[in-house]
């Protein structure tokens, strides 16, 4: 077998002889033979593939443990591995791509003096469904503040109710600054997180895990802040258009983005209620999405919990948002048919419309 030195083989792989003394250290490419005596590293020829591939998968951003895993399997097997972090990466590019977008906006002040003043007008509603024993569901719309929680598990309703609660603050404080804003939802969701592990450690501990989805928008005055963790989605309707402006942090969901499951085959997924994320959760940080959106007059959002999306498909959302005028009775309507479709689940929604302020009424 022939063996090359260090240096040979890092200018054959271009890695440098540092990052193979530390890829030898992390058991991902130890050299084929180390001189007891000098201690120097020597590699076979054959290990030039592999060493390649680390180099690669380095040029792609994939942490070293991850590297590691993916060199160990096949190559129909990596194939898949390597897609499936790409997606993942794409996707939390996608958020931090909006964040930079309102950051630029801020800072060139682009966003000044567009607009003419604008205000939501808002309806919420929640229902138990046909099935359920109970609304474990919160939801709260007020003049900045649109919120629905979902809570899971033997404290879910004090769950949910908790998070939106620790969230009301929020809607009676003074107008944020734009560039505070999303300060200003981080700490109120660390503190609805705080609020619901209180309540689950407070609980008997049956061992079945307390916790709550959150997704909620914030409204600047000409902005909304938008908040999100676990699988309540927020939608809006512009143009006609539907689009869903929230990335749900389920099983299915990063099955689906890792190419690993269709949308189809994700409706009847057995673990579809497995969350990735949620407040009040063991284990992992609750890291919410966070996001700013720009808002136009004539927009409509819905904030809802899966007990609509489960059963209402999107076509029929799109069409009873752009059927009625009114929030309240848009609302009313899409949890209609929820449970005109067996209501097997706590359905919450909140309606907003984005709509020209109108002029204050001098008193006296
Ligand atoms: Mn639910």
């Amino acid at each position: 077998m022939e063996l090359l030195t260090i240096g040979t083989f890092a200018r054959a792989s271009r890695l440098s002889p540092k990052a193979l003394r530390l890829y030898d250290e992390l058991d991902l490419l130890p050299p084929a033979r180390v001189d007891p005596d000098t201690g120097y590293r020597y590699y076979a020829l054959a290990q030039l593939e592999r060493a390649r591939l680390v180099a690669w998968l380095r040029r792609l951003g994939m942490p070293l443990a991850k590297i590691r895993a993916v060199c160990a399997l096949d190559a129909a097997d990596a194939a898949r591995e390597i897609r499936a972090y790409w997606a993942r990466v794409e996707a939390e590019t996608a958020v931090r791509r909006d964040l930079a977008a309102f950051l630029v906006e801020e800072l060139t002040g682009e966003s000044r003096g567009r607009h003419t003043m604008l205000e939501l007008r808002y309806a919420a509603r929640s229902d138990r469904g046909h099935v359920r024993p109970a609304n474990q569901d919160t939801v709260y719309a007020g003049r900045r503040l649109l919120a629905v929680a979902d809570g899971c598990g033997p404290a879910g309703a004090p769950a949910s109710h908790a998070a939106v609660a620790a969230l009301r603050f929020l809607d009676e404080a003074e107008e944020p600054a734009a560039g505070d804003v999303l300060n200003l939802l981080e700490e109120a969701v660390h503190g609805a997180n705080e609020a619901v592990k209180d309540l689950a450690r407070a609980g008997d501990g049956d061992g079945e895990e307390s916790g709550t989805t959150l997704t909620a928008l914030l409204w600047t005055g000409s902005k909304l802040a938008l908040v999100h963790i676990g699988d309540s989605r927020a939608y809006l309707l512009r143009d006609g258009g539907l689009f869903r402006i929230t990335h749900d942090h389920s099983v299915v969901q990063s099955l689906i983005d890792e190419g690993r499951l269709t949308e189809e085959e994700a409706e009847s997924h057995p673990q579809r209620a497995l969350l990735l994320k949620a407040l009040g959760a063991s284990g992992a940080p609750a890291v919410p999405d966070l996001r700013v959106r720009e808002a136009r007059d004539g927009d409509r959002y819905l904030v809802c919990s899966d007990g609509l999306t489960r059963v209402v498909p999107d076509a029929l959302i799109r069409e009873l948002l752009a059927a009625g005028s009114d929030p309240e009775a848009v609302a009313g309507s899409l949890i209609a048919a929820a449970n005109a479709a067996g209501g097997p689940d706590n359905v919450s929604c909140v309606v907003a419309d984005v709509v020209a302020a109108r002029p204050s009424v001098p008193v006296g």
